[in-house]
């Protein structure tokens, strides 16, 4: 099954891609002990009743890696593969990705270890509000602010959105973004990760002096992000030649009409059996010969074994930290052009930031004003990695975590250690 991940700890991960920027960066051991690690970890447990009235029991989490630069900002994971480490490492994640793109949020995020598939709305609705009450002290709009990630959604924000404000005894929509548009939700916010990723490779596309129109792309993931990538590269004349979700690969290398691929999935929730392409296996399709490769699912599922057979041009990680370091010098010696997760898929948090914005003023912007906004940081964010790319010269990653912990550790000596 494609999203399942290889044995490979994301933490691990984390702590060397921060350990190689803060080298880079000849950080000094103060900075490196204010910075690297976790602020608070929260680990609760989460029974429910359940649809036939035993109760289950869900271990799960919320992760506060930093709030040096603002609150806490990051999703909530409902996976069955959900543990400890992977939240502090997407927590970690987070807080260098909010300051790429120079955002005033530090870096959180969530999880509850579940398999949301095979639980009812019910039940999912029970799950979540008992989970906002566990998390309740940790959690606020000037504090920390969840947002959806995988298999969590608006209707998921609406339910602590609602715990959360019946708790205070009035509505207080900023506490998390990702919400639906008739509860204080932005214009925009559910696309606008897919919309960062097609935006960040409108920029590769540039610098490397390709065309979008006619490029090839494969896309491993068909979730939010992914699908939306798929569908906007689609429309700019890219040719999606494969997709694959949990479910199967699809493959036409003619291309894949994505309105209809799209229509598909909504219907029946998968990609597999779509008549217009044939299925190929997981493997296959990373190996695909393609400009761009869009991994769009979960983390390491590029590694030691499978990097050397990749065959594209640029990978562009709308996912979190699909790329193993082993994965990355493989691919760095074939000269694959990575756009790293926490500037590629930082559009998702850039809207959620827009979202809480215009909460906080109770003024809402047009569609578009978001779209232009979005455009500007994530081409700016793009900018600002390129130019460490080059000049240093750095890895594109390496280069987009100097540019995030440096940002963190300019602000930690402004701000001192506490008392
Ligand atoms: N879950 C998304 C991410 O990994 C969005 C987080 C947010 O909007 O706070 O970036």
């Amino acid at each position: 099954m494609l999203t399942t991940k290889s044995a490979g700890n994301a933490y691990d991960v984390a702590l060397e891609n921060f350990d190689a920027a803060a080298d880079a960066l000849q950080l000094d051991n103060d900075t490196r002990e204010m910075i690297k690690y976790p602020e608070r970890v929260l680990t609760v447990t989460v029974p429910v009743r359940m649809d036939d009235g035993h109760i289950r029991r869900f271990e799960a989490y919320r992760v506060q890696h930093s709030s040096v630069r603002g609150p806490a900002k990051g999703g909530i994971r409902y996976h069955p593969q959900v543990t400890l480490d992977e939240v502090k490492a997407l927590a970690t994640w987070m807080t260098w990705k909010c300051a790429v793109v120079n955002i005033p949020f530090g870096g959180a995020k969530g999880g509850i270890t579940c398999d949301p598939k095979h639980m009812s709305l019910g039940e999912l609705e029970r799950m979540t509000r008992r989970y906002t009450s566990a998390i309740l002290p940790l959690i606020g709009p000037e504090q920390d602010i969840p947002a959806p990630d995988v298999y969590t959604n608006s209707q998921t924000m609406a339910w602590i959105m609602d715990t959360y404000s019946m708790t205070k005894g009035y509505p207080i929509p900023g506490v998390v973004t990702g919400k639906p548009i008739s509860l204080g939700g932005s214009l925009g916010r559910n696309e606008a990760t897919g919309r960062g990723v097609f935006y960040t490779i409108q920029s590769a596309c540039d610098h490397l002096l390709m065309s979008l129109k006619g490029a090839t792309v494969v896309v491993q993931g068909f979730g939010n992000a992914g699908s939306i990538a798929a569908q906007l590269l689609y429309e700019a004349g890219a040719k999606v030649i494969a997709v694959s979700d949990s479910t199967g690969c699809v493959y036409n290398p003619h291309g894949l009409d994505i309105h209809n691929l799209m229509h598909l999935k909504a219907l029946t929730g998968k990609v597999a059996g779509f008549p217009e392409a044939e299925s190929i296996r997981p493997e296959e399709l990373l190996a695909l010969e393609c400009d761009v490769l869009i991994p769009a699912a979960l983390e390491n599922t590029i590694h030691a074994e499978n990097a050397g057979a990749v065959r594209a041009r640029i990978i562009a990680e709308a996912a979190n930290g699909p790329l193993t370091p082993a994965a990355d010098r493989i691919l760095e010696a074939k000269g694959v052009f990575i756009i790293p997760d926490i500037l590629c898929n930082a559009g998702g948090v850039t809207v959620s930031y827009f979202e809480w914005v215009q909460d906080e003023q109770h003024l809402f912007w047009e569609a578009q004003d978001v779209y232009n906004r979005l455009e500007r940081v994530m081409k700016t964010s793009f900018r600002d990695v390129l130019k460490i790319h080059e000049e240093r010269p750095a890895p594109m990653r390496l280069a987009a975590n100097m540019l995030g912990v440096g940002r963190v550790a300019e602000a930690v000596k402004l701000r001192g250690i506490y008392p």
